[in-house]
């Protein structure tokens, strides 16, 4: 069995899709970059793209390349970063519709593929990716009058509500496009939950179709069991795993479980790793090594086959706390040894 199963749900990013598109009352696109978070971005788009979604964004032009691919004409493709040098051929052949970052792009977007769709990307304060307000009054007229199919920008601070940068970004980048005619989006997952005023045309969620947090309704999507390779039993005051670091406190029982820090379960949750085996929460012991961490099972009544470390006892983002970090880190880490195992919308 390997390094464990990973069950994808894609009735429950379908279901999370049609939730956010609800609650944006907009059209709703799918941010799949970095192969859907994870978790597999051809079946995710291809079951997105059967429910009704037409736009998906990518980060770079190869990740769109790759799923042009597979999903065939229709869908349109989005490029995050743009039309960089050496993105010219990809962009053409799959019919990509890069979001042009700066002047440069625009040029060399311009003079590369004259008439092919593009979109343009503002910087409204995040100081990431886009045009800024004076780079944008420059070339606002000759980018307009080549009618770009979107006007978007990112929010920085979406998941604090509160936040005062939000509010301000969406004053900016309506200053930036009021009166373009042009479709525009400036909501991610966050911007969604901010209310209507950010939804703009189009939205373009990620996180919240997988089962992350900020979108706190979100349908589960993951659940991974490891396969438990070994048990033993130790008596008080053996050591286990590298540098001695456990010590049994009782006469124990241990399972070894194929699952390390090279399968994203990191290496910062030594001493903060629970798993599951149903109800029954079992602590990971010593520290957690590439390919491997160690399990304290003694509370159980049978020797476990596997044990859980994503499912309905233990979220992403419950992983993602005990690490310090966030859900999105969680999901991308996953790496490619588990089988990922899709179940059909
Ligand atoms: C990643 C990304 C998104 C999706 O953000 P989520 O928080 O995952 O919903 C949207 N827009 C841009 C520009 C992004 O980089």
């Amino acid at each position: 069995m390997g390094t464990g199963r990973l069950h994808v749900d894609l009735s429950a990013i379908v279901a999370n899709w049609r939730a956010l598109a609800a609650l944006a009352r907009v059209e709703c696109g799918a941010v799949v970059k970095a192969d859907a978070y994870g978790l597999g971005a051809v079946p995710v788009a291809q079951a997105l793209a059967a429910a009704g979604c037409r736009r998906f964004f990518v980060a770079v032009a190869e990740e769109g390349a790759a799923l042009r691919r597979s999903l065939g004409p229709g869908p349109e493709i989005l490029v995050f970063a743009g039309h960089m040098a050496g993105d010219t051929a990809a962009l053409a052949e799959a019919d990509l519709v890069p979001m042009i970052n700066s002047l440069d792009q625009l040029t060399r977007h311009l003079e590369a593929l004259p008439g092919h769709p593009f979109g343009i990307q503002l910087d409204t304060g995040m100081n990431r990716l886009g045009m800024e307000w004076s780079e944008w009054a420059a070339v606002a007229e000759i980018a307009l009058e080549q009618r770009p199919v979107l006007l978007m920008s990112h929010l920085a601070c979406a998941d604090e509500p509160d936040h005062p940068m939000n509010g301000y970004q969406l004053d900016l980048f309506r200053q930036m496009t009021d009166g373009t005619g042009v479709p525009r989006s400036l909501a991610a997952t966050g911007g969604i939950l901010l209310g209507p005023d950010y939804a703009f045309d189009l939205c373009r969620p990620g996180i919240g179709l997988y089962g992350g947090l900020p979108f706190d309704h979100a349908h589960p999507v993951v659940a991974l069991d490891l396969p438990v390779i070994q048990i033993r039993d130790l008596q008080a005051g053996e050591v286990a795993g590298y540098g001695n670091a456990w010590q049994a406190q009782r006469p124990s029982r241990l399972a070894t479980v194929s699952g390390g820090y090279a399968d994203g379960i990191f290496r910062a949750l030594t001493g903060r790793l629970t798993l599951w085996h149903g109800e029954t929460p079992c602590p990971a012991v010593g520290r957690v090594s590439m390919d491997l961490i160690i399990v304290d099972v003694t509370d159980l009544e049978e020797e476990p086959e596997s044990l859980t470390l994503i499912g309905p006892q233990q979220g992403i983002d419950d992983l993602a706390r005990a690490a310090g970090t966030i859900g999105y880190e969680v999901l991308t880490a996953l790496g490619s040894r588990y089988a990922r195992q899709h179940h059909a919308a």
